[in-house]
C-alpha cells in the first residue's frame, strides 16, 4: 500500500513583484519522505520553501498539505495552522532561555512535567541531553543545529522544513550532521525537506532530489535517477560534470574519437537518432580506465578508441586525476583510484566502465 500524500505541489507558479521566482512546480511527498531542494544560488529554493510555510501567497496552482489546500490562487492558510516545523541557517534559538526551555516552547499545550519529559526525550535523541540547563550561546554551531532540530521534532509537525541548516558548519561536521540528522529523520518516520546548494548534502540526505534552476524544477527524483539519467546537459553538468565529446549517429551507434558507443536507453531521444545527427557524449571522470595501448585490443569489447596522450596529472592522496588530449583538441578529465600509474606526455586509450553513456543531440 503506498503511503499517503503529506505535500502535493501542482503546478504552482510565484512572483515578488514583477518578478516571477516559481514557475509551473509540481512534486509531492509521501510519509517518511526525504527530499533535497538543490539548485544555485538564486534559482527559488528558499522562496518555495516558504510558499510552502504559508510565508507567502501564491499567484497559481496549488499547496496541499496533507487533505487540504494550504496555498491558491484563492487560499491561505497561515503558517501557524499549517503544522509544519521549521529550521534555518542561523539556529533560532531563543538566547534567553536555556535548552530544554527552547526546546519545550512550543508544548505550552501540555502539562509542565510532561513537556519536560518530553523535551528530555528529543533532547536524548539529537545527543544533547545532558546540556538541558545550558544556555545557546554555552553551545557550538552544530550542537545548537541539533538543539533546533529537538525542538522542531518535539512538536510533531507533519513536515519539517529545512533551510540551509547547515551551512554555517565546517565541512566535515557538517557531513557527519547531515548523516545524523537524516538518520534521526528516517527512524522517526518524519517527513522533511531540505534547501542546499550544496550536491553533496543534498544526496547524503535526501531520498529524492528537486533540481531548481531559474524557478522551474529541472528533474526530480531519486539520487541515482538525476545522476545517472540526466533529463538535459545542464542537469548532467550540475551534478557530476564531466567531458563531453562529439559524437555521430552511425548505424544505431555513436561514433566518438574515443570509440563507439550504444546509447543509453535514457536517451531515446538520441537513439531513435538518424544517421549523421549530432551528439554530445558525456564520460564522467570516475567512468573511464586508462589503458596502455599495447593492452587495449585485447578487452573483451574494445570499441576501437584513437591513441590519447595524459597532458596533465595530479594525485591528492585518495585518486589520481589525469587530463587526457583527444585527437588534439578534445580533452577529457579521467580520475583513477590510488597511485598515479601514467606519465605525463604518455600515450594511452581511454576505456569507458559503462557501455552506454550519456549524450544529447544536438544541432550540426
Ligand atoms: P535560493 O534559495 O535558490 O538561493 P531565493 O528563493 O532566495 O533563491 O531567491 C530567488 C529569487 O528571488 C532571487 O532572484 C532573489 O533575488 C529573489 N528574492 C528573494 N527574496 C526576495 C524578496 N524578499 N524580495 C524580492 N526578491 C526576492
Amino acid at each position: 500500500m503506498s503511503e499517503k500524500n503529506i505535500l502535493k505541489i501542482d503546478n504552482l507558479s510565484f512572483s515578488y513583484g514583477t518578478q516571477k521566482v516559481l514557475n509551473s512546480i509540481s512534486f509531492d511527498l509521501q510519509q517518511g519522505m526525504q527530499a533535497s531542494l538543490l539548485g544555485p544560488s538564486g534559482c527559488g529554493k528558499s522562496t518555495l520553501l516558504n510558499v510552502v510555510a504559508g510565508f507567502h501567497e501564491v499567484d497559481g496552482g496549488e499547496v496541499w498539505i496533507e487533505d487540504r489546500v494550504a496555498s491558491s490562487a484563492l487560499t491561505h492558510i497561515p503558517p501557524e495552522q499549517r503544522n509544519t516545523g521549521m529550521i534555518f541557517q542561523d539556529y533560532a534559538l531563543f538566547p534567553h532561555l536555556n535548552i530544554i526551555d527552547n526546546v519545550t516552547f512550543g508544548l505550552q499545550s501540555m502539562p509542565k512535567r510532561a513537556a519536560k519529559t518530553e523535551g528530555i526525550k528529543w533532547l536524548n535523541l539529537v545527543r544533547m541531553g545532558e546540556f538541558e540547563s545550558r544556555f545557546p550561546h554555552e553551545l557550538s554551531g552544530g550542537q545548537q543545529q541539533r538543539v533546533a532540530l529537538a525542538r522542531a521534532l518535539a512538536a510533531k509537525p507533519k513536515l519539517l522544513l529545512m533551510d540551509e541548516p547547515f551551512s554555517n558548519l565546517d565541512a566535515d561536521l557538517r557531513r557527519a550532521l547531515v548523516r545524523e540528522v537524516s538518520e534521526i529523520l528516517r527512524d522517526t518516520n518524519t517527513t522533511a525537506i531540505l534547501v542546499t546548494h550544496d550536491q553533496e548534502e543534498a544526496f547524503i540526505f535526501g531520498d529524492h532530489i528537486g533540481l531548481m534552476r531559474d524557478g522551474k524544477m529541472e528533474q526530480w527524483g531519486k539520487p541515482a535517477e538525476i545522476y545517472a539519467k540526466p533529463v538535459n546537459r545542464w542537469v548532467a553538468d550540475f551534478v557530476g560534470g564531466g567531458s563531453w565529446l562529439k559524437g555521430v549517429n552511425a548505424g544505431g551507434s555513436v561514433s566518438t574519437s574515443v570509440g563507439s558507443f550504444k546509447l543509453d536507453s535514457g536517451c531515446e531521444k538520441s537513439q531513435d537518432g538518424n544517421d549523421g545527427c549530432h551528439f554530445e557524449v558525456l564520460l564522467r571522470p570516475h567512468e573511464i580506465d586508462l589503458i596502455r595501448c599495447e593492452s587495449a585490443s585485447q578487452l573483451d569489447g574494445w570499441n576501437g578508441g584513437e591513441v590519447c596522450r595524459v597532458v596533465h596529472r595530479e594525485f591528492t592522496g585518495q585518486e589520481t586525476r589525469y587530463v587526457v588530449e583527444v585527437s588534439g583538441s578534445e580533452k577529457v578529465d579521467v580520475t583513477t583510484d590510488g597511485l598515479p600509474t601514467f606519465e605525463t606526455g604518455e600515450e594511452v586509450k581511454l576505456a569507458l566502465k559503462r557501455s552506454n553513456p550519456i549524450a544529447f543531440e544536438v544541432a550540426a
